[in-house]
């Protein structure tokens, strides 16, 4: 008995490593899709994002240039997708308020995705943290700093303006 509880227990411990490998993977891919804007965006951050259900992508899109589109809304300036029920890797904390673009979160929110992995908050104070309480309370699983490291070293100007 106690073997078959190691056992299992050794294979869920893989189960949670693979899924952990998979949401690098996407992330990268978002960090890779930011960082193709690179001397494009002034002092806008680099975003990406990607959108991702039954583990494939749905869309994706990025923050092409200064006052461009945010990446969640550029992942459907083309076409409109049904992302209800998706997992959202998107770079950089999705902005909580309405400025010269209405806010990312909430149109994630309209879009009913399930789940949003965001590798940093926004250093921004406007932003700090709001986008990821206004996720959660819709009820949307959130889950913050995955390749925070790799995002800030991608933005590291736009991380200096707020230190
Ligand atoms: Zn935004």
């Amino acid at each position: 008995m106690s073997f078959f509880i190691c056992t299992l227990n050794l294979l869920k411990g893989q189960g949670f490593y693979l899924k952990i490998k998979t949401d690098m993977d996407f992330m990268r891919q978002a960090l890779t899709l930011a960082a193709q804007a690179k001397g494009m965006v002034g002092h806008d951050p680099l975003v990406g994002a990607v959108f991702i259900k039954n583990r494939q992508v749905i869309t994706k899109g990025y923050h092409e240039k200064l006052f461009g589109l945010h990446a969640e809304f550029a992942a459907f300036k083309n076409q409109d997708f049904d992302v209800e029920g998706s997992t959202v890797y998107v770079t950089l904390e999705p902005c909580a308020h309405d400025d010269y673009f209405p806010s990312c979160a909430q149109f994630l929110i309209r879009k009913k995705v399930k789940k949003v992995l965001i590798a940093s908050l926004d250093p921004n104070p406007i932003e700090n943290g709001d986008g990821v309480q206004l996720l959660k309370k819709a009820g949307i699983e959130v889950i913050t700093g995955l390749m925070d490291q790799e995002n800030r070293s991608l933005n590291q100007a736009y991380f200096e303006r707020f230190k």
